[in-house]
């Protein structure tokens, strides 16, 4: 019989289950990561009632983790046991035309950690251990913590995102949305030079972390705020929008609060649809950029960290034992409270 562990389970839609699961066992090519922190997503949260239907029962789910390799495949160079690790929540499979060009988000093979949508069921790190490629990891510095390395996998999303904006020393930014996403995008924005930065929220909480993390002005989500905005920018916008929210309000908010000739980048993508404005986009000359996920940013994204120059700590709201995960996705799914990023530690 094999050996098994804890893990905790989406057994069925709205309901997860702390239990006993059979420990994975690794391949060749494959390292076996005792897990010590892993982020709930507001993927996993939205998974979590069925509504994004890539989140299948049952299926162990998280995607954003660290750990301690604790087994070698037999084929896996340059990693041993004890090594502390963080690792990509798609694996990519480096052999495709994508791949090979480095844009390993695009693959055409990816499977993201702890989803089950009908094409594939890969479990996540919602567990004691999980098996993970050895072509997907990377060795974290040692003064980065475990809880503080469950968050390179978003800042790799926000690192992605500002890597995709115009490299124009100065230039003022709008972001839309202030959660986990759009936090780090400001001090991602911050370290790399740009200028005046306002951020557009719904909760005011959040716009004050937003102020703390380097944003000059924080305005609340309501149409007034494209006002605001101009009113900043001798009435033009400003020179780049990301947008972290993905919902049809936003999307508009963001197209309005563009200068002419200005860039947006879309990054949040809760809503399969919006409405497009054509004729404001095209008179206007506005650029649109599609960002998703990330390429390659992970050792920047751990050196930022190490080096101090993004700072984790006011965005990891809350870290509990993994056997309180049922309890915590019940609390971000009522939006009982006021949390940023839950971090849950097997
Ligand atoms: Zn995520
Ligand atoms: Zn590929």
């Amino acid at each position: 019989m094999s050996e098994m562990m804890n893990a905790l389970v989406l057994t069925e839609y709205k309901k997860m289950t702390f239990m006993k699961v059979p420990k994975p066992e690794i391949n060749d090519g494959e390292v076996l990561i005792r897990v010590k922190a892993c982020g709930i997503c507001g993927s996993d949260v939205h998974g979590f009632d069925g509504s994004t239907g890539r989140r299948q029962p049952p299926i162990i789910m998280g995607h954003e983790a660290a750990g301690v390799i604790e087994a070698v495949g037999a084929k896996v160079g340059g990693w041993t046991v004890g090594d502390r690790v963080t690792f990509d929540s798609t694996i990519y499979c480096n052999r495709c035309e994508y791949c090979m060009k480095g844009q390993v988000n695009l693959c055409g093979n990816r499977r993201v950690l702890g989803v089950s949508c009908g094409d594939y069921r890969r479990d996540g790190a919602f567990a004691e251990y999980i098996a993970i490629p050895a072509h997907i990891l990377y060795k974290l510095p040692d003064n980065v913590t475990f809880d503080q390395a469950s968050l390179v996998e978003p800042l790799s999303v926000a690192l992605h995102a500002v890597n995709l904006c115009p490299r124009d020393l100065n230039a003022s930014v709008t972001v839309i949305g202030a959660g986990k996403i759009g936090l780090l995008i400001v001090q991602t924005l911050r370290a790399a030079g740009y200028g005046k930065i306002f951020v557009i929220d719904r909760n005011p909480s959040h716009r004050s972390l937003a102020l703390e993390m380097g944003a000059d002005r924080a305005f609340d989500f309501r149409p007034e705020a494209i006002q605001e905005v101009r009113a900043e920018t001798n009435g033009e916008g400003t020179d780049i929008v990301l947008e972290a929210v993905g919902v049809d309000e936003a999307f508009h908010i963001a197209l309005q609060s563009t200068r002419k000739g200005g860039t947006v980048v879309l990054v949040g993508n809760i809503s399969p649809n919006v409405n497009f404005p054509m004729q404001w986009v095209v008179t206007r000359q506005i650029t649109l950029r599609g960002s998703c996920a990330s390429s390659g940013e992970y050792p920047a994204c751990l050196d930022m960290i190490a080096r101090g120059s993004i700072r984790l700590d006011s965005i990891i709201s809350a870290s509990a034992p993994l056997s309180e995960g049922d309890e915590w996705f019940r609390r971000l799914y009522d939006r009982d409270g006021d949390f940023v990023k839950v971090i849950l530690n097997p």
